[in-house]
């Protein structure tokens, strides 16, 4: 661009769980000064607001009825990404084991999903210096017009082996059922499943480090920024 601020960049990354996909999306609009946006925890929160009102979710009807109740708010600092339900901080509860469990349950609901998306959208577009959104459908659905549009993959053994060291003293083999449970769940729901869009990079992680993986979008996103 020519003089003045440069156009805010919307950045999408979507890859099932333990790709890394909140570290290197934090990290990168961090390094960019761009805002940060875990869709992952708002269907977290949502789903421990159903929890916690003691919604049958095994009735996608019960849950579609109450999609619209729950006020979650989300802070975009990628310093300090905050989200609240009705004004309660849920950061530690969305992510216990019975959240986790049930999380793909609620998100496959249409009716969460529009809301959730709907909020998503209006975050994306009042971000100033632009966005990184990181989640299972944001370059397919939420944001199909991002400027780069990233998908994180990783093997089963490596995304298990993180996610048991970040649930300090979880069981491997555990994990690594529960996590292909949640994406087979999460790729296979009818309404925006988690998916690979046509036109977003693939990048491998399994044999990369952490900063390997930074180093790599942040390059990206400086190559899409300069080319406008
Ligand atoms: O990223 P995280 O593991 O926290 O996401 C939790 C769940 O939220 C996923 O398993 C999926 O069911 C749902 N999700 C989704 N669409 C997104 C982000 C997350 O359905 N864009």
């Amino acid at each position: 661009m020519e003089n003045g601020a440069a156009k805010p960049v919307i950045v999408a990354i979507d890859g099932p769980s333990g790709t890394g996909k909140s570290s290197t999306s934090k990290a990168v609009a961090a390094q960019l000064g761009l805002s940060y946006l875990d869709t992952g925890a708002q269907y977290r929160a949502i789903t421990w607001w159903m929890v916690t009102n003691g919604i049958d979710l095994e009735d996608p009807s019960a849950i579609a009825a109450v999609a619209g109740k729950p006020e979650i708010v989300s802070g975009t600092d990628p310093a300090n990404p905050t989200i609240s339900v009705d004004g309660t901080d849920v950061a530690g509860p969305i992510r216990t084991h019975e959240v986790t469990a049930q999380v793909s349950a609620v998100s496959a609901v249409p009716e969460v999903r529009a809301r959730i998306t709907e909020l998503q959208r209006s975050l994306a577009a009042s971000a100033e210096s632009g966005i990184v959104v990181e989640g299972r459908d944001i370059g397919t659905t939420v944001l199909p017009d991002a400027d780069l549009k990233i998908f994180l993959t990783a093997s089963a053994e490596a995304r298990a082996a993180r996610r048991s060291g970040e649930l300090k003293g979880a069981d491997v083999n555990a994990t690594r059922e529960a996590l292909i449970k949640r994406d087979a769940a999460d790729s296979s729901r009818k309404t925006s499943p988690l998916a690979k869009a046509d036109d977003a990079v693939e990048v491998d992680t399994t044999e990369l480090t952490l900063a390997q993986v930074i180093e790599c979008v942040v390059t990206l996103v400086e190559e899409k920024r300069a080319g406008k």
